[in-house]
């Protein structure tokens, strides 16, 4: 068998049926892994890696003294398998295998995965011949060219890929570890540092220190408004910026009429058509369409995988001589670039246009075959329309503009203007992307006098320069030989999930500030792009198999050793810097109380906002469980209060607004203050003036401070302390009421448990008592359902019923057997016969005499009689014995009351009949047969 291994699934089942032509697909599925088979082949996809380097065992405990971060420079790496199930899958095909095929993606990664899985193979099979397959389009042409003449295993490549991975892990995680040690940060607050990352995040804060750094400068500009046959237009100073407003008042002052036009000068002008796209240019084009780069890497892999484009990650901006430009041209004739493609054909140039990178790997991006907006769906037909018009305007023509430049004097002073035409659109025909607008300027002639309308002075400012986009930051990092057109994006978007930064364009957080400043100060080398892009010289010098990867890992440790030498040194002063710093997005505003700083606290799922001169000062404001949202701090500040507003942000769904905590906080406990009977809305004020807004706030106050406080007398505050006692205890009913009517009544839409629980109130019902009591008609006027009601209702009374049986001392195990049996209250119990109660639930007869003592205690009933087990026993023979009585008979007979001949003979047949639901002749024949025993067995 032939054993064919891929990157991905889907790249599996593709190439798969472009090898398999005309004869049968057959798809296996084992352990959830998906196999495709015919004519001898089986072709298998992995998921990316499916090993994974990590630290042999023993660094896992991050305040190991043993291992402390630095340890982990050193630390032995070990491989894992991530996905166990493929693992396996692969080797057991390979074991059955006469040769194997390595079909991974064609690029320093898509190798080390490549070399992964050779080694997977070898650990099962010596001798198994392993060839490589190399294509950068999944099309049949390229799949049959690619498997008809195998090639080796770069080797040097993977090596290459695998020293990255150990640097960038060793890196990562040392650092990492350090500086969220050093500034007591754990689980999801820890501060990631990276080899890449951080010289990247390093770019972004110093950006930020420009934009704040800058001074802007005042400069004017002049310009006089005219007219030429009814068509308006303006000229500008030549002086374009005046950076004194004296001289550029009194140029405005010698502008008078008339407008005499000097000069005219017509030019051409060459716009040359795009070059092919590489990474860096697909994205950045992606990105002025709208999509963020890691999002536009995502769809262009998808485009890639299932056809439609060639491989996206690429550093290649000249096509190959193999690339069939024709052959692509006439793939896409059929799809709705149909007339561009005919236009393109007509005009084509010459060459197709060209960059200045040429790799050997990929071609740069095109298309690999036709596809339909339908069956793309919206977005992933903008990036695939995007690389065909890419590839078209690369063999277009250039574009021609003709420019105009006239020069016109008005009283002594110069002023000029220019415009622009499209003399013949190129490329631009089928590319459509470029914002470059034409201008058109009248017919002037020299001599010409025109009219001055208006003269206009300007005032302006210089401007910072700009924040990164993300597309600009990728070009810079690639000028800078930061990461690679496979990572780049990535490090981006790990950027702003772990906060460092946020918007786009990019800004940096208050934490990403202080980690990169703090790092700056102590340890330069890991926020500078030198020493990452000398180890990603060093890749280069593996991949040509001039240094050993072993060689290069160890080179980058003696570099990390000596960063630590600085950053332990430092420690202390670094932890404290970046906890000083960070703090300060957690500060809301001035206390209340104290007037010193009021900041966010967030332990595990509780948060709140306390005081910063806690213990000192106690005042503190309570905020839901961050279930409901993580708590922030936003960009409002509440004009009363000075406090910065507070924000909810939960996964998924809206964020809640808080708005000022404090201004949140009076209203909201303002109706419960209103509970109380003695307080008016006067003394809430007053009460709200001293800082007092809540009602346990009330409570917990002694009577002599508060009626200082309130202005009352002391009389009076003991009666306002009871008061918000009893609110408070009402509070805890009604939440107890609210979780309970939350359980039983599903929230409908127009209908939410606010709005029940407020109707509830109205009426007085406050407590699952209440509700168990109340008339059903008043329930459903809070807009609960006839049938819910009922059965909200019960469940209220079966709630209040445990209740009192428990309390009664009935323990819960055996509650359980009696409710299972449907005696539901303590009247259930006192309604039936021990015997017949025994009989349901399997409690034994003197426990259930038991119960029934306690429950008659409780109620002040005398207790029934006690029947015993072997009274129960023999009694039970007694009644069995008599012709016509069986287990259902028996069943009824207990429920009558009557458990044995004696009680049986005794008793009134028309109230056991009641009882019992049995007919009375049948009662009275066992009467008599019961009495006379002998005669009935005879
Ligand atoms: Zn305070
Ligand atoms: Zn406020």
């Amino acid at each position: 068998m032939h054993l064919i291994i891929t990157e991905k699934n889907i790249a599996a089942e593709r190439i798969a049926r472009i090898l398999a032509d005309r004869s049968y697909v057959e798809t296996r599925k084992e352990g959830g892994v998906s196999t495709y088979s015919f004519d001898g082949t089986t072709v298998v996809g992995l998921r990316g890696h499916v090993v994974e380097i990590d630290f042999e065992p023993g660094y896992t405990n991050w305040r190991s003294e043993q291992h402390r971060p630095r340890s982990l420079i050193d630390a032995r790496t070990i491989k894992t398998p991530t996905d166990k199930k493929i693992v396996n899958l692969v080797q057991k095909l390979a074991r059955r295998a006469e040769r194997v095929t390595i079909a991974t993606d064609f690029d320093t990664e898509g190798e080390l995965i490549g070399k992964e899985t050779y080694d997977l193979v070898r650990a099962v099979r010596k001798d198994v011949p392993v060839t490589r397959a190399r294509f950068s389009a999944i099309t049949p042409q390229e799949i049959r060219s690619a498997f008809g003449e195998p090639a080796e295993l770069d080797f040097a490549l993977a090596a290459a890929g695998e020293a990255r991975q150990v640097i960038d892990l060793i890196w990562g995680a040392s650092l990492t570890r350090f500086i969220s040690l050093a500034a007591r940060r754990g689980g999801r607050n820890i501060l990631s540092v990276g080899r890449v990352q951080s010289p990247t995040l390093a770019m972004i804060v110093d950006r930020e220190r420009e934009i704040e750094a800058f001074q802007p400068e005042p400069y004017w500009v002049l310009s006089v408004d005219s007219e030429r046959d009814d068509v308006d237009f303006s000229a500008r100073h030549t002086t374009t910026r005046f950076s004194e407003r004296e001289a550029a008042m009194a140029a405005r002052d010698r502008t008078v009429a008339p407008l005499v036009v000097t000069e005219s000068r017509e030019g051409q002008k060459l716009d040359r058509a795009p070059t092919p796209f590489d990474t860096t240019g697909f994205i950045v084009a992606a990105g002025r369409v709208g999509f963020s780069a890691a999002n536009a890497m995502r769809i262009a892999e998808d485009l890639y995988m299932h056809g439609f484009i060639s491989y996206p990650r690429t550093d290649n901006t000249i096509y190959p001589a193999s690339l069939d430009l024709d052959g692509t041209l006439k793939a896409l004739e059929k799809t709705e670039f149909g007339k561009d493609i005919q236009w393109v054909r007509a005009n084509r140039r010459p060459v197709p246009t060209r960059g200045k990178k040429s790799s050997t790997d990929h071609p740069p991006i095109h298309p690999a075959g036709a596809a339909t907006r339908a069956e793309l769906g919206e977005e992933r037909w903008r990036l695939y329309e995007l690389v065909v018009r890419r590839f078209l305007a690369t063999l277009s023509p250039d574009a021609r503009w003709t420019t105009r430049k006239v020069l016109f004097d008005a009283g002594g002073e110069p002023y000029t203007t220019t415009g622009s035409t499209l003399a013949e659109a190129g490329w631009r025909t089928v590319y459509p992307y470029s914002d470059a607008a034409e201008h058109e300027l009248p017919p002037f002639s020299v001599g010409e006098r025109l009219p001055v309308k208006n003269v206009r002075l300007e005032e302006k400012e210089t401007q910072p320069p700009p924040r990164f986009t993300q597309s600009r930051l990728i070009q810079v990092m690639e000028e800078l030989g930061l990461g690679t057109k496979s990572t780049r994006h990535e490090v981006i978007g790990k950027l702003v999930s772990r906060k460092y930064v946020e918007g786009n364009p990019l800004r940096p957080t208050l934490v990403g500030r202080a980690v990169i400043e703090s790092l700056e100060e102590h340890a330069d080398l890991i926020t500078k792009p030198d020493m990452t892009t000398a180890i990603d010289r060093h890749m280069q010098e593996i991949k040509e198999k001039r240094r050993s990867r072993d060689e290069v890992i160890d080179e980058s440790r003696v570099m990390l050793h000596r960063a630590f030498d600085d950053l332990e040194a430092h420690g202390d002063e670094i932890g404290r810097d970046i906890m000083g710093r960070t703090v300060e997005e957690q500060i809301l505003g001035p206390c209340p109380v104290c007037g010193s700083d009021l900041r966010l606290h967030h332990i595990r799922s509780s948060q709140f906002i306390g005081c910063v001169n806690y213990p000192e000062c106690r005042f503190n404001i309570g905020l839901p469980v961050t279930t409901w949202g993580f708590a922030v701090r936003t960009d409002d500040v509440c004009p009363e209060h000075g406090l910065a507003h507070v924000r909810l942000i939960a996964k998924g769904s809206r964020p809640w607004e808080i708005g000022c905590p404090l201004c949140h906080h009076i209203t909201s406990n303002r109706e419960t203050m209103a509970l109380m009977p003695s307080m008016t809305p006067a003394l809430i004020e007053r009460l709200n003036g001293r800082h007092i807004y809540a009602v346990n706030e009330v409570a917990a106050s002694e009577p002599e401070t508060l009626a200082e406080t309130a202005g009352v007398d002391t009389k009076t505050a003991r009666r306002l302390k009871d008061e918000a006692e009893q609110v408070l205890s009402l509070l805890r009913l009604r939440s107890e009421l609210r979780k309970f009517v939350r359980s039983h009544v599903p929230p409908r839409r127009g209908r939410s448990h606010a709005k029940i629980m407020k109707a509830l109130f109205a009426k007085g019902i406050d407590t699952v008592e209440h509700l168990a009591s109340a008339d059903p008609e008043l329930v459903r006027s809070t807009g609960i359902g006839e049938k819910e009601a009922a059965a909200l209702l019960d469940a209220a009374r079966g709630l209040l019923n445990d209740r009192r049986l428990r309390a009664m001392g009935i323990p819960a195990i055996s509650l359980k057997k009696y409710y299972a049996a449907g005696f539901m209250s303590p009247e259930d119990l006192l309604r039936h016969p021990a015997p017949f109660l025994t009989l349901k639930t399997g409690i034994s007869p003197d426990t259930v005499h038991r119960h029934m003592e306690l429950v008659c205690e409780a109620l002040g009933r005398p207790a029934p009689r006690r029947t015993t087990r072997v009274q129960l026993e023999r009694g039970r023979a007694e009644l069995l014995s008599i012709p016509g009585v069986g287990e259902s008979t028996i069943e009824k007979l207990y429920s009558g009351g009557i458990f044995d001949a004696r009680s049986l003979i005794e008793a009134d047949p028309h109230t056991v009949a009641e009882n019992s639901g049995l007919p009375v002749r049948r009662i009275m024949d066992f009467q008599a047969q019961a009495s006379t025993p002998d005669e009935a067995a005879g």
